[in-house]
């Protein structure tokens, strides 16, 4: 099992006619096709009948089991390497940080979010569990087995964080607090903190006090979406899908009272048709209410109902991405920020020497999340890979330097004289970026200017 995948939809470095970004017009999703009659609510999976067994590696056989949470979860590709689940190796990545699991049933996700590739509008071409998600496969595992390798493990635990993923489904409340219950029983919140990403659309504000009082540590709240307008299009009525903008406000909120500052965030994907400035005034907002962003960049998901439109350009993820970080752990303002008339960063409102420094750390371009033991700015989930191929890679999910940073100097337009980047060098001789005390004492320097 390899990381490296064939690509159906590689980034460009422009996006539509050439320009530096995806522009709202053209990032309309397609509607659902009707699912036929038989394949509704798992139909398929539920007339096999076939009882699970252990774990299930996703397309491996030819009847997919009746497995459901909460005894079974799906877990992400890199997670099931780190665990020792699958075999296989992370490009310039010894093992993931964050345990991610995902709920999972033979109905699957009730909802149809157009970027996604769990949507229920994929009931007509694929069982739930051989789905994709986030561009990779998630085998599923019996959750005592999780718990079993991972509590064996104890403070020699790779994970920093585990994550549990909830998906719309009539039983994803209880099961989560299920999954949560039996793995705090085992295994001490202190070693590996629990993180929730919510399903709003099921949930009151007392399934939000309920996991804090069992010991989650950070609630996410998956906006996505960056404008209720984007949002509506590609996870609400755009799309026969039950999701509301209101509803997801309304539990964002309640976990802000609920986990207190810092302990609530909510996940933004860049590149549904959202301005820089409309993204990066969402990013302030959370902070102001004290919380974080956690961003991903759109890409195609084989199977969605946006896998016919472009992969965000690099050049406008990079905008996003540094401004994100100037807002969420440098006290940057937005509203220092300058944006030309399509709303693209034209002034990070910084000095050019703090600016270098800062880009020159990297920690901007990683992966973006809850986080993990190395410092509060360095996220535990990493996602390997999830919203880019390697040979492209846009949110690193390790320490980028060398060619790595000269690459994002050349997408940001920021080359420095005589540095300029050849493309590839980077695959040449590349510089192993794991050495997270580097990425420290690179953040220190940045800072300190
Ligand atoms: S609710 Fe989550 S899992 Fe379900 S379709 Fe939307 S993004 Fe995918």
């Amino acid at each position: 099992m390899t990381c490296l995948k064939p690509e159906a939809a590689a980034p460009a470095d422009t996006g539509p006619g050439g320009a530096d970004f995806n522009p709202f017009a053209v990032m309309q999703p397609r509607r659902p096709d009707a699912i036929p009659r038989d394949f509704r609510n798992g139909g398929r999976v539920k007339a096999a009948d076939v009882a699970p067994a252990g774990v299930y590696l996703p397309n491996n056989n030819k009847m997919t089991p009746a497995m459901r949470s909460p005894d079974y979860v799906q877990m992400s590709t890199a997670a099931a390497i780190t665990l020792g689940i699958m075999p296989g190796m992370l490009y310039r990545c010894a093992c993931t940080r964050c345990l991610n699991l995902l709920l999972t049933y033979p109905e699957g996700c009730r909802a149809n979010c157009a970027y996604c590739g769990l949507a229920r509008h994929r009931e007509a071409e694929r069982d739930y569990a051989d789905r994709n998600f986030i561009r990779v496969d998630w085998p599923a595992v019996p959750m005592a087995e999780i718990v079993e390798k991972v509590a064996a493990d104890g403070e020699d635990t790779p994970f920093h964080r585990m994550c549990i993923s909830m998906i719309t489904h009539p039983r994803s409340d209880d099961d989560t607090v299920t999954v949560l219950k039996q793995w705090t029983d085992r295994i001490d919140p202190a070693t590996v903190p629990v993180s929730i990403l919510s399903n709003p659309t099921t949930m009151q504000r007392s399934d939000v006090e309920t996991l804090k009082d069992l010991g989650a540590d950070i609630f996410t709240v998956a906006l996505d979406a960056a404008t209720p307008e984007i949002f509506d299009r590609t996870r609400g009525k755009g799309v026969d899908s039950p999701h509301s903008w209101k509803k997801y406000w309304e539990i964002l909120m309640d976990a802000r009272d609920v986990f207190g500052p810092q302990k609530f965030g909510a996940h933004i994907i860049v590149g549904m048709g959202e301005t820089e400035a409309d993204v990066l005034r969402l990013v302030q907002e959370l902070v102001d209410l004290g919380g974080h962003s956690h961003m991903f960049c759109f890409f195609p998901e084989k199977g969605s109902l946006m896998d016919h439109l472009p992969a965000t350009p690099r050049d406008q993820w990079r905008r996003v991405q540094l401004a994100r970080y100037l807002i969420d752990y440098c006290d940057v303002r937005v509203e220092r920020m300058a944006f030309d008339e399509e709303g693209r960063v034209t002034d990070f409102g910084l000095p050019r020497a703090e600016l270098d420094a800062i880009v020159d750390a990297g920690i901007a371009f990683r992966t973006s999340g809850c986080p993990g033991k190395f410092q509060e700015d360095i996220s535990a989930c990493d996602r390997p890979y999830g919203d880019s191929p390697p040979s492209n890679i846009a949110s690193y999910p390790f320490q980028p330097a060398g060619a790595d940073i000269r690459r994002i100097r050349h997408q940001l337009d920021m080359e420095k004289p005589g540095e300029a980047y050849e493309p590839g060098e980077e695959f040449d001789d590349p510089d192993d970026g794991s050495d997270d005390d580097q990425a420290a004492s690179a953040t220190a320097e940045a800072r300190a200017v």
